[in-house]
């Protein structure tokens, strides 16, 4: 369902475009595209290759730049951008991206998406060498690392930095005289390239954001990657090659644009494909498949195909709710769930009701929406999750980092099915998961990072490890952990 109403929500949107004299609003528009990734805050920095210009503030892209004259002092024919959710860092000002360093040898911005895992430890040690860190956000430490690299040039020392951060990243950097954009080493987080007909290069986290611009697809930026853009073109390098592809699968599942295609796979069609799978795995008799509005209505209709049960609007999602219902904290969401739902009543009435939803954190909101259609006279409702069981939390870039957040921690299938007051539950299995999204990659594995649902991650915790085994262990997820 919609990122605003759900308390589990992507960090952030990055996007960078170098060489065209409208680089500044083609920016604003791929931002744009990516507001569903972060709705807490937004910034541009724009390069006229002697200075970078910010502009940045809280709240909706086009909030931030209401007064049309904040993007006209953005000058230059490069620009970089970002969209933050946040997930490390309060609510501040401060922690609004693109940062800006500005030193005397170098001039750079970065975008990030993403969390490191290794943040307390960089920190502690930049602090040690004197770094004053502009925000209390781990997506600066990259710029850190940079300044205090030794390396002699540049390159070398974007090189260097992303060689010393572990977890999730996709950084893309502008510098006076080149676009950069670093992948982590397993490409946890979507970063896409493109091109327009005029030339100019963009890098962004989904290929709606290169629709939106009339950029068309070059290729995935690869685990391991550090792209360089300057006026000689573009050059793909790597800052190491001990890489493996695990990509998010909550990206095909519930945070991208279904418009969007990750690694070859169209987002729409692999959650209508999980829609059908699930359907296989717990077929039920009922009259109607209806879908969470927005992003489980793929799902639904796979649902839907693969049942004969006819599809139906039995949900309708209010677009204008005001910003104070999209605000990060849980509370608001909450409040946010029944401003932005309502039913249609004549589609319920009477009626057995198959639920898709993409996933269950909480619980809350489900229970709150099998309540909304037992009022409007559903006979039965029955909830189809298209993804696993959501047990265990995400340190590469997810608002969720302890295990008993998740009710799926904390709950059997049927305890949560009485928990939300569905007649009957089921889940999408592991297996159904990756089969669904069915990425082609080269190395043995699947590509796919389901941590969330299996415990296997794909990196060490580094930071977060004991507090992880900590809470684990107190929730019994692993038998004979030690
Ligand atoms: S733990 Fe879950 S949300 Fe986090 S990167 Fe892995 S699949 Fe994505």
């Amino acid at each position: 369902m919609a990122n605003e109403v759900k308390s589990l929500n992507d960090e952030c949107g990055v996007f960078g475009i170098w060489g065209t004299p409208d680089a500044t609003r083609l920016t604003y528009d791929g931002l744009h595209a990516l507001q569903h990734r972060g709705q807490e805050g937004a910034g541009i920095v724009s390069n006229d290759h002697n200075q970078l210009h910010r502009y940045r503030g809280l709240g909706l892209l086009a909030q931030v730049f209401e007064d049309p004259q904040t993007l006209e002092i953005l000058n230059g024919n490069s620009a970089i951008g970002h969209i933050r959710y946040a997930t490390a860092g309060s609510h501040s000002i401060n922690n609004i991206q693109p940062f800006l360093f500005e030193n005397i040898s170098n001039h750079f911005a970065i975008s990030h998406n993403g969390n490191l895992t290794n943040a307390d430890t960089l920190k502690r040690e930049l602090s040690a060498k004197g770094v004053q860190f502009q925000s209390d956000s781990d997506s600066e430490l990259f710029g850190d690392l940079i300044e205090v690299s030794e390396m002699d040039n540049f390159t070398d020392k974007i090189k260097d930095a992303a060689n010393r951060m572990r977890g999730g990243f996709a950084y893309i950097l502008m510098a006076t005289d080149a676009m950069y954009a670093v992948s982590d080493p397993n490409g946890l987080r979507p970063l896409v390239m493109g091109k327009r007909a005029d030339g100019s290069v963009v890098i962004c986290s989904e290929t709606c954001a290169l629709d939106q611009v009339r950029a068309e697809f070059i290729r995935d930026i690869q685990p391991g990657e550090l792209i360089k853009v300057d006026g000689d073109g573009i050059k793909i390098g790597h800052y190491t090659t001990d890489t493996e592809l695990t990509v998010c699968s909550m990206e095909y599942i519930y945070f991208a644009r279904p418009d969007s295609v990750i690694h070859g796979v169209s987002v729409h069609e692999a959650r209508k494909r999980m829609g059908a799978r699930v359907a296989r795995e717990h077929p039920v008799k009922a009259d109607v498949v209806l879908g969470v509005p927005n992003s489980s209505l793929s799902a639904a209709i796979g649902y839907a195909n693969e049942s004969g049960i006819p599809y139906d609007m039995g949900m309708i999602k209010n677009q204008y709710v005001a910003r104070t219902f999209i605000e990060p904290t849980q509370k608001k969401r909450e409040r946010g769930v029944s401003m932005k739902l309502s039913v249609v009543k004549s589609v319920i009435e009477g009626k057995d009701i198959v639920l898709v939803d993409d996933s269950i954190v909480r619980g809350t909101t489900s229970r709150y929406i099998v309540q909304l259609l037992r009022d409007a006279g559903a006979k039965s409702i029955h909830v189809r999750i298209a993804s696993p069981d959501l047990k265990f939390p995400c340190f590469y870039g997810i608002d969720i980092q302890k295990p008993s957040e998740l009710i799926g921690a904390n709950y059997s299938v049927d305890g949560i099915r009485d928990q939300i007051g569905a007649d009957s539950l089921g889940y999408l299995s592991v297996d159904g998961l990756i089969d669904s999204i069915g990425l082609k990659c080269d190395n043995q594995y699947h590509g796919l990072c389901t941590a969330y649902f299996d415990g296997k991650y794909p990196t060490p915790l580094y930071d977060y490890e004991a507090m992880y085994k900590r809470e684990a262990k107190r929730l019994h997820l692993y038998e004979g952990m030690d």
